[in-house]
């Protein structure tokens, strides 16, 4: 029996599906199922007030006016940076950085620490389940460098082995840049680790938390990782935000990534003077109406709590395998011993392109192809998959639909 909080926070989490508006669509004439949330997860409605309110009530620039409107946008601003801080607990709020998303951020750094720290001969490492936004930065900085790129390889599993990984660091690697949880596999890497062993060499780690910072509580002093990355649109917030928070140590000893309004203090023709942090990395009038809606997706996550959401994800996920698992023909992409969220599968014969096609039409979304991961359908031999993607707002009824489609496509395709 599990324990009565627990109980508790699954009745809230079961209850809270009604908050968002659009699972009440129609697609195709038919209810929507939506298992495409690791591409992008739908909004509540208290995300979408929020926004709303802002724009009808409260729009000004900040940091800039001594007005009352610039003030108060300027404290709604701030008040979420302390509240991302809160929430991934990091030490300061100015480590953490507003961006526009998961890719800016690891842009940010790339650019960044890269210009400031690599040198021809020296390496990165990643690992062989990255997105390519965490694939595609690193190589155009090597490159500009002369710095090569070093992959963490994984088993058939679709887990990074470690050992090889543990092999690959050395005096010439000057980050570690992986993903926490693989958006294609659903693999949960072992972070913890690998921070520990590239800590032993005093090389500093970077994680892409885009499909993390929702599915499992993130600590990012625990962790002790030195860049930690997500995006505000997975975490049922708005699009166009994201966070990169930074150790003050780095932070500070890297250049300024863009140029612009904000990140001075002072500006002659012959010299400018850089602001402090977090300003320095914020060039430009911010997207304040994409800050002040992810305070209220925070807000929304801390209420529900992540455990309570990942304990009902978690129970989706076996279901759909389960469930699956009974189909002729079926492939798993992935089967990580520690996993989260989303089921990667092919039908043998089907391309899963067609498969998607007729899910569509039965209005049920999932993703089809190389999901932003080419050189992980490569490791497999494969053009890509289909991927159903989990949040704490789908029902077991959703995975019995799935199934249903994904039947009714192998009656139609074989
Ligand atoms: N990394 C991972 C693991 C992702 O799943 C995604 C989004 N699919 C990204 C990076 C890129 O995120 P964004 O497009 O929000 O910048």
């Amino acid at each position: 029996m599990p324990h009565l909080e627990v109980v508790k926070g699954l009745h809230k989490v079961w209850e809270a599906r009604k908050d968002f508006p659009i699972l009440e669509r129609q697609v195709n004439r038919k209810p929507l199922v939506y298992l495409d949330s690791a591409a992008s997860a739908q909004k509540p409605q208290v995300v979408i007030d929020t926004i709303n309110q802002y724009y009808s009530n409260e729009h000004s620039n900040v940091h800039r006016g001594v007005h009352y409107l610039s003030q108060e946008a300027t404290t709604s601003y701030e008040v979420v940076r302390e509240k991302v801080q809160r929430f991934i607990n990091a030490r300061n709020n100015y480590e953490v950085i507003f961006t526009k998303g998961t890719t800016d951020s690891i842009n940010l750094v790339a650019n960044s620490f890269g210009k400031a720290n690599l040198q021809a001969g020296d390496e990165v490492i990643i690992s062989a389940m990255e997105h390519h936004s965490n694939i595609v930065p690193w190589q155009m900085i090597c490159e500009e460098k002369g710095a090569t790129l070093k992959v963490i390889p994984m088993n058939e599993a679709g887990e990074l082995d470690v050992v090889a990984y543990a092999d690959l660091l050395s005096d010439k690697t000057k980050i570690v840049a992986v993903v926490h949880i693989s958006n294609s596999l659903g693999t949960v890497n072992p972070v913890k680790e690998i921070i520990r062993r590239a800590h032993q060499k005093n090389i500093p780690v970077l994680l892409d938390g885009a499909q993390a910072i929702h599915h499992t509580k993130v600590d990012v002093q625990d962790l002790d990782v030195d860049f930690y990355v997500f995006s505000g649109h997975k975490m049922y917030g708005p699009t166009g935000i994201g966070v990169l928070y930074g150790k003050e140590e780095y932070l500070n000893a890297m250049p300024p990534y863009q140029g612009g309004g904000d990140m001075i203090k002072s500006v002659t023709f012959e010299k400018t003077v850089y602001n402090d942090l977090p300003h320095k990395f914020e060039a430009g009038t911010p997207n304040i109406a994409g800050v002040i809606g992810l305070g209220a997706a925070v807000d929304y996550i801390e209420d529900l709590t992540v455990e309570a959401m990942a304990s009902w994800e978690e129970e989706l996920v076996n279901y759909a395998i389960e469930k699956l698992s009974v189909l002729e023909d079926i492939k798993f992409i992935g089967q990580a011993k520690n996993r989260a969220s989303v089921v990667s599968f092919l039908v043998n014969g089907l391309h899963p392109y067609d498969i998607g096609v007729i899910l569509d039409k039965l209005g049920i979304a999932v993703r089809t192809g190389h999901h932003c991961t080419e050189p992980i359908m490569d490791k497999f031999g494969i053009p890509g998959t289909v991927r159903a993607s989990f949040a704490f707002y789908n029902t077991k009824d959703d995975i019995d639909k799935l199934i249903e489609g994904v039947n009714r496509a192998i009656d139609m395709l074989k």
